[in-house]
């Protein structure tokens, strides 16, 4: 009988519902396990549970919520193998990044068990004599957090870990790609927090809204920019509280001053990483012409050599794409960078490997222009388009030429355009020398434009997404 990914209401699993099959990316003939996907009711009885739970774990002393912290994300790290393992066979990156990323999520909790002691208020001297003011945090309440499938594991953690050690309780509504990474999630964290804290929902769209409609108090999202939308315009009508983290269409600005081998390395890593499916992912290479056919040269030779194949085999450095439909949607963008124009380097098409599986190679077209919809609308798929820009100043206008706005970088050894970059690139996070991707946990995240709406998440600035300020005035008499 395989295994059911269902509800954690209360601190107990409800595995009825509708069931959805959850296949392997890289072996369409293994089935990791069924999805049972929540009813309206039980999103209800989740939310109700955070309610009720929500008081008391807000007063919990803090030196007992932090140990919980760390504990999670200690049993996270000790059984990272497992987790990964999990994580990568329904996800299909491969498994140094799945065990990798589970790691990564050990360390949000971790960081956050310290948080939990750190909680300082201020107080400040009234404009009436005698008065004294105190300004403090106190949780919002209920957080209602909807997560995407191409981390899944980590951006549940980045939520997750501010939410509670702030005083939050939590629905989370994962991605019904990636069910039973959640549900492991869910047995690690019912282990060591108490009852009603952590509920979790399972399914698609239709669960996801029902979360973003219910009575919670606020409403943290990571996915794309048209399911951002409607979450924020129902999450809204509850006057909840809203953090959208949305896609991006990044760029690296590589110049002709640049260390032309860190600059394909970065692209490589930047552009293929996950198989490009990464919202900081490097989807636009703008390349300077005196150094473009060299550099066009060494990424094609550096994207051939990448080795795509089942994510739990030895040596893969690309898995799967996570799905046939996601498989699609970056075959039909292959075929439009043709029709726009674009020359097609390496890749372009679907490889077939010992299993069947929906494998994408690292795929480059040059001589692409900004306007074209491949450079303008995300992929997330392993595949990524050059432009040539003549001047600095070009390369910086057409890195800004996009809706959106999360990360960007620039390869120079200029320290004056390195300086100018980061002052005028528009965009949540700018790079020198560095991949769009791979960012660190203890800063803050998030973007501009359609990639991100409300305050950032990650280091000590969630706290202004998951606390609510309380001004408090004294007349000591
Ligand atoms: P998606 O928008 O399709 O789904 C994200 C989540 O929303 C899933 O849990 C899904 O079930 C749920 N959902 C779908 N419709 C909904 C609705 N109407 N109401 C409520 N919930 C709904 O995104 P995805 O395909 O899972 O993930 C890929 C996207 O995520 C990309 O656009 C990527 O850039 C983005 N992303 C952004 C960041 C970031 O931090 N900026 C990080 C990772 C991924």
């Amino acid at each position: 009988m395989d295994q059911i990914f269902g509800q954690l209401i209360d601190g107990e699993w409800e595995s009825s519902g509708e069931q959805i099959p959850n296949i392997n990316p890289s072996d369409v003939t293994d089935t990791v396990g069924h999805l049972a996907s929540a009813t309206e009711a039980q999103v209800e009885d989740a939310i109700s549970a955070a309610r009720a739970a929500q008081p008391a774990w807000e007063d919990v002393k803090l030196e007992d919520k932090q140990n919980m912290l760390f504990n999670i994300g200690q049993e996270l790290m000790d059984r990272a193998d497992e987790i990964g393992t999990i994580l990568s066979r329904e996800e299909g990156k491969p498994f140094a990044e799945g065990r990798g990323e589970t790691m990564f999520a050990g360390k949000f909790y971790k960081y956050y068990a310290a948080e939990c002691l750190r909680q300082i208020g201020e107080s400040a001297a009234s404009v009436r004599p005698g008065i004294h003011i105190d300004v403090t945090r106190e949780a919002v309440g209920v957080a209602g957090l909807i997560t995407p499938w191409n981390f899944p594991i980590a951006i549940a953690a980045w939520k997750m870990g501010p939410a509670l050690a702030y005083g939050n309780t939590i629905v989370l509504k994962p991605s019904e790609v990636t069910p039973a990474t959640a549900h492991i999630l869910g047995e690690v964290l019912n282990k060591h927090l108490p009852k009603g804290v952590f509920n979790l929902v399972q399914g698609g769209g239709k669960v996801g809204a029902a979360l973003s409609s219910g009575k919670v108090d606020a409403v943290s999202f990571t996915g794309s920019v048209s399911t951002g939308r409607k979450i924020a315009a129902a999450a809204i009508q509850n006057m909840a509280r809203i953090q959208c983290e949305m896609g991006s269409k990044n760029p690296i600005v590589v110049m002709d001053d640049a260390d032309i081998d860190l600059a394909v390395s970065s692209c490589l890593h930047g552009a293929f990483g996950a198989s490009g499916q990464k919202c900081t992912a490097s989807s636009r290479l703008i390349v300077h012409k005196d150094i473009h056919d060299e550099f066009v040269e060494k990424l094609t030779q550096g994207a051939k050599a990448k080795r795509v194949g089942h994510a739990l085999e030895d040596g893969t450095e690309l898995g799967p794409v996570v799905s046939e439909s996601q498989m699609n949607k970056i075959l039909s963008y292959m075929a439009l960078a043709k029709e726009e124009g674009g020359e097609l380097v390496t890749g372009g098409e679907r490889v077939q490997k010992n299993t069947e599986g929906y494998y994408l190679p690292p795929t480059i077209y040059t001589n692409t222009t900004n306007d074209m919809r491949v450079n303008q609308e995300e992929i997330f798929g392993p595949m990524t388009c050059i432009q040539k820009v003549d001047s600095y100043e070009e390369g910086l206008a057409m890195a800004n030429d996009t809706e959106f706005g999360l990360s960007a970088s620039i390869m120079t050894q200029s320290l004056k355009r390195a300086t100018h970059f980061k002052r005028y690139a528009r965009f949540g996070a700018t790079l020198v020398n560095l991949p769009t991707a791979g960012l660190d946990y203890h800063v803050p995240f998030g973007g501009r434009n359609s990639s991100s709406y409300g305050p950032r998440e990650q280091g000590e600035h969630a706290k202004d997404f998951y606390t609510i300020m309380k001004t408090s005035y004294t007349n000591p008499g």
